[in-house]
């Protein structure tokens, strides 16, 4: 293409989805410019990579495609485009050498996330991308730009986006979902007892049951109440309950035991002078699942078998709500479908974009995020650049 005609595309927000449109646009011959309103780029990427960076996962891609809670018809022809095994490689070609680890998550194994940042913005500066930070974007603008507007959601405002931009979104006319916390705790009343001896500690091997829906894993007690894999993956039916009345989570302690079994081993693991407690542990109930036994009996906790047994395969926890947006994961809402084509570009403002967590679609955690936004921002970038400039 000749510099003449080159399209120009402003990229404003340089998390995964803005990065990786400016990498796509570039690639195609555009002018690339990248801004955002810190000082330093993808430093979502690097907040993610504290705990491990999960880029996608590993899995039939029907299977991964059903993950999308909501919003699935704004991200699957994106992740059809580029799937998880084009993600693998494209990160390997940065010098990730990624791996899949047990639960199918996959992660970089020769760079940390730092690392990683580092080598895509050398590669988008190889790409001729032109980076522009401190600059925030407060509202459309009537150049003749290609504008690809990866703002993200309201997740962890100090290092991302505040979802400021939904108010001039919706004054322009644009339908936007409530940006509400998605992949986040719920908040349980502990006692102080219970905190004092087990806030940061995980519930091992237990499944976690609200309204039909079942998810194992290891939740972690917080200040706040719960943490971890299984209250993200059943925020939308906790959000749901709560919506209609204070629902309860149920929790059992021994997903891999029937009731019954578990109150055979009960019988047959009493001693005479062992406390409670002891009992209980030698039944193999860790401490901290005795602990919220006795917190969802309120310390009577019953004697008999049968009760005990079923009372460790259903412990009732009730749920006073989701934890604040700005310490989730990430954001459920957005854009809402219908304002977008299938390129992610806005049908009534041609020209602009939008890509990543600013569009309605809520997915767990497990490396969808990401992935997502890598699919979408790539489509969006791959399109402005082919889109005439009038
Ligand atoms: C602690 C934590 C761990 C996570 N771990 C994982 C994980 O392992 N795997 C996974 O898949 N996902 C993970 N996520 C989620 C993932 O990081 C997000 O889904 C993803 O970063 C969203 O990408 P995005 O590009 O849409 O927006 P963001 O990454 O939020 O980027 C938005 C960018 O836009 C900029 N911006 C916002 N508003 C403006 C404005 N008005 N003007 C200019 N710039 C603006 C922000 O400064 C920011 O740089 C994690 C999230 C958190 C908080």
């Amino acid at each position: 293409m000749e510099a003449s005609s080159q399209p120009h595309v402003v990229v404003v927000g340089a998390g995964p989805a803005g990065l990786m449109a400016a990498e796509a646009a570039a690639a195609a011959g555009a002018r690339v410019t990248v801004r955002d309103q810190r000082r330093s780029f993808g430093r979502t990427l690097l907040l993610a990579g504290r705990s491990g960076l999960n880029l996608t996962h590993d899995e039939p891609l029907e299977t991964f495609l059903g993950r999308y809670s909501t919003g699935r018809e704004l991200v699957e022809p994106a992740i059809r485009a580029f799937p998880p095994s084009a993600v693998r490689a494209w990160a390997d070609e940065l010098g990730a050498d990624t791996f899949v680890g047990s639960s199918g998550r996959v992660f970089p194994a020769a760079m940390r996330a730092t690392a990683l940042v580092r080598a895509w913005l050398v590669r988008l500066a190889d790409l001729g991308v032109a980076f522009e930070p401190a600059t925030p974007w407060s509202g459309f603008d009537d150049t003749s730009e290609h504008t690809v507007l990866a703002l993200g959601g309201a997740s962890w405002p100090q290092v991302g986006g505040d979802g400021s931009w939904v108010a001039v979104f919706r004054a322009a006319g644009f339908a936007v979902d409530p940006l509400v916390a998605s992949n986040a705790g719920v908040e349980v009343e502990w006692s102080a007892p219970l905190l004092d001896r087990f806030e940061g500690t995980p519930l091992k091997n237990v499944a976690v049951s609200i309204d039909g829906e079942t998810v194992r894993g290891e939740p972690t007690i917080t200040a706040a109440g719960l943490e971890g894999g299984p209250i993200y993956a059943l925020g939308p039916r906790i959000r749901a309950a709560l919506a209609r009345a204070r629902p309860s989570l149920e929790i059992d302690l021994q997903p891999d035991l029937p009731e019954a079994d578990l109150a055979h081993r009960l019988a047959g693991r009493r001693r005479s002078k062992d406390s409670l407690s002891t009992w209980l542990r030698r039944a193999g109930l860790q401490p901290v699942a005795v602990a919220i036994m006795r917190e969802a009996t309120d310390n009577r906790l019953p004697t008999s078998v049968d009760t005990l047994a079923a009372l460790a395969k259903a412990v009732p926890l009730p749920v006073r709500g989701i934890a604040s947006i700005d310490r989730a994961i990430s954001s459920a809402g957005g854009v809402a479908a219908a304002e977008i084509d299938e390129t992610g570009m806005l049908r009534r403002r041609p020209g602009t974009w939008v890509v990543g967590e600013m569009s309605a679609w809520d997915a767990p955690t497990g490396g969808y995020l990401i992935q997502a936004c890598l699919s979408t921002g790539r489509r969006a970038g791959t399109a402005a650049a082919a889109l005439r400039a009038d």
